[in-house]
């Protein structure tokens, strides 16, 4: 952005439609950079607030998800249906049910299910 610096001025290039340098003194390079330097922060906070606030949506709704996985679980259990995956109605494996007890679905249909999940979203 700085063209050059001397011990008192430093020369910006001109702006878009400015065909000349912009001369300014190193008092005003340094109260320019300054603000900069503020706005550079402002903005990583935000960013950083923003990640914060993602991470934090993202793991309520992971936790969301896992009591309406088991709601729906106990749900199935009611009806007879605990350990029967509702995908193609066949006994879910007993290590993926240690693995994972609210499990509704084997895992071969389980990806499907994701797999739709996602090219829904699209
Ligand atoms: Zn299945």
């Amino acid at each position: 952005m700085i063209a050059k610096t001397t011990k008192d001025q430093a020369i910006f290039p001109g702006h878009l439609g400015e065909p000349k340098n912009i001369k300014v003194s190193f008092a005003h390079f340094l109260e320019i950079s300054f603000i900069e330097a503020e706005r550079s922060a402002d903005l990583i906070d935000r960013a950083n607030e923003s990640a914060l606030l993602y991470n934090e949506f993202a793991l309520e709704t992971f936790r969301l998800e896992r009591i309406a996985q088991a709601a729906h679980a106990y749900e199935r259990a009611q009806k007879g249906m605990a350990g029967i995956c509702e995908g193609c109605e066949k006994p879910i494996p007993s290590e993926r049910l240690e693995w994972n007890p609210d499990a509704t679905r084997c895992v071969k249909c389980q990806e499907e299910y994701e797999k739709i999940g996602r090219s829904r979203q699209v």
